[in-house]
């Protein structure tokens, strides 16, 4: 078979660059924002060298979409919007896209891209172990993989989750969704309640003023929530092209006051707010359709699956 060329200079989407530090940075891997499960159980089965020869093979053939693809497409749709209103605006979402791939096996990711309109800042392309390490460098805020192992370094580095699932939302309104307990706040809030010392246990109590009710601790995804919320500000509430929402199993009687107060105190505004009072949360996923469901608990990132929502799991430990 004769050798498959490759461009020596592919044209790379060229996207609004935003600078490094005003920038909301979303680092995806190729598996999470398209759909490589083929490919890779051809590199488990066959090997690098035949998965390479792959890919050069059918370089011009687009990838189909993965489950981050419909997210980073709204989040895209938000950049638009942001632009429209404001042209020299600098605060912007800013896509990296990590791949463990070798750069010659790259070129049909790129040209992916390239076929979908993304519009991807910068693409690395490390034929290593751990590309995790590359995160903090690049003011990563936001990591999505579809590899545990790659989360679990990314976490000692401090950044953030993976997802799994179809994808269904249009790319128009980005919506995101937070579990409560150890994503929005931290799991303190569970274990003061276990151990019956927190200030939660005067929420139960109508008479005790909103003053005194305690603020829950923040959890892994308070971060990029808050700069969620600074772009979600631009805009006024009809036109505003992000729509946050927090989902939690517990009841609004227990959790209710102290989330909101905490979310008050911390000058976030979510959207909408459901609390489920241990129902499963995948039926009022599958009605809000969010881009992507953030939560720790596995069996919650189950039913918004069975539900065909995106959804990203929050490890609290590796
Ligand atoms: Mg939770």
């Amino acid at each position: 078979m004769p050798p498959v060329p490759i461009p020596t200079t592919p044209r790379l989407p060229q996207p609004p660059q935003a600078p490094p530090f005003k920038a909301l940075v979303i680092a995806v891997t190729t598996r999470a924002i398209f759909n490589l499960e083929e490919e890779h159980q051809l590199y488990l089965e066959k090997g690098k060298e035949e998965y390479v020869r792959h890919q050069q093979a059918n370089q011009d053939r687009p990838l189909p979409p993965g489950t981050a693809f419909a997210f980073i497409q709204a989040v895209q749709y938000v950049n638009k919007k942001i632009l429209e209103s404001s042209p020299a605006e600098e605060d912007l979402f800013d896509i990296l896209l990590l791949s463990n791939n070798s750069p010659e096996s790259g070129v049909r990711i790129i040209n992916s891209a390239k076929h979908y309109g993304l519009e991807i800042s910068k693409f690395c392309f490390v034929s290593d172990e751990d590309s995790t390490q590359y995160l903090k460098s690049h003011g990563v805020k936001l990591f999505l993989s579809a590899d545990r192992t790659d989360v679990c370094n990314a976490l000692r580095r401090g950044a953030s989750p993976p997802p799994s699932h179809e994808v269904q939302a249009p790319s128009t309104q980005l919506r995101v969704a937070f579990d409560g307990d150890a994503v929005l706040f931290s799991d303190e809030t569970d274990q003061d309640l276990e151990r019956g010392k927190g200030g939660l246990n005067r929420c139960f109590l109508p008479s005790y003023p909103l003053s005194s009710v305690l603020l829950c601790f923040q959890g892994p995804m308070k971060a990029f929530a808050m700069h969620l919320g600074k772009i979600h500000k631009k805009f006024n509430r009809e036109e505003c092209p992000i729509r946050t929402y927090l989902v939690t199993a517990r009841s609004g009687r227990d959790m209710g006051i102290r989330a909101i107060k905490t979310l008050r105190e911390w000058g976030l505004a979510i959207d909408e707010a459901f609390f489920m009072d241990g129902a499963p949360k995948g039926p009022i996923l599958a009605q809000i359709q969010p881009h992507i469901f953030f939560d720790d608990g596995l069996h919650n990132i189950q039913g918004a699956r069975d539900m065909g929502v995106p959804s990203a799991w929050v490890p609290s430990c590796c």
